[in-house]
């Protein structure tokens, strides 16, 4: 009974595109508008915006997000990447709207600064192996290339807590077991961040 009532209303069906078809003036079509969202940090609202596809986040309004995984480029920075800041300050104001504070206690670092830090951890916990657990060497870690975020490591760790919640919707993740607050842009936004690594030495 059930295939043939649906046999009769795949007919119905087809009668009536055909009926369209043939009389065309009186029928109306609801077409279904499909597009993918793109994220934006709107400079004016001060938050994130989510925009058509075929409108995309708005030239001299808006700051792009992107729409993927960020990934080192060919060059390197001199400042944090700007889809990356648009992330964080699309979360850092969702954040304050709950009252809750966040900051990039650091985020770009030079090579020469990075190297220096992992000198540092060599000799604080007197061993490569161990240190590299930590900080990563110059040409190896993600903060010269403006891709991680160090997030209220020297303030309270409420905000990184959030981030850690919530920083998917902006593309934004904690990486690592051992660290808190180092986040990274590993998923586009509205993505599913991947499961935690242990610590840095897991290199990818
Ligand atoms: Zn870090």
């Amino acid at each position: 009974m059930f295939f043939v009532a649906v046999l009769l209303m795949g007919a119905a069906s087809l009668f009536g595109l055909a009926a369209d078809a043939i009389t065309d003036d009186k029928s109306k079509v609801v077409q279904e508008i499909k597009f993918s969202p793109v994220y934006c940090f709107n400079t004016g609202l001060e938050k994130l915006i989510v925009r058509p596809d075929f409108i995309g986040c708005v030239i001299g309004e808006d700051h792009p997000l992107g729409e993927s995984e960020i990934t080192e480029g060919t060059e390197r920075p001199t400042d944090i990447n700007p889809q990356v800041l648009a992330r964080f300050q699309s979360a850092q104001a969702a954040a304050k709207a709950e009252g809750i504070e966040m900051s990039i206690d650091s985020g770009y670092r030079t090579i020469q600064r990075q190297e220096y830090l992992f000198n540092r951890a060599i000799k604080e916990h007197n061993s490569v192996e161990e240190a590299i657990k930590w900080v990563l060497p110059g040409e190896i870690s993600r903060h010269p290339w403006g891709l991680a975020l160090d997030i209220n490591l020297h303030h309270e760790k409420t905000g990184a807590s959030w981030l850690e919640a919530n920083g998917a919707t902006f593309g934004l993740c904690r990486v690592y077991e051992n660290e808190w607050w180092h986040f990274e842009p590993l998923v586009a936004p509205g993505g599913i961040c991947p499961p935690l690594k242990p610590d840095a030495s897991q290199v990818k």
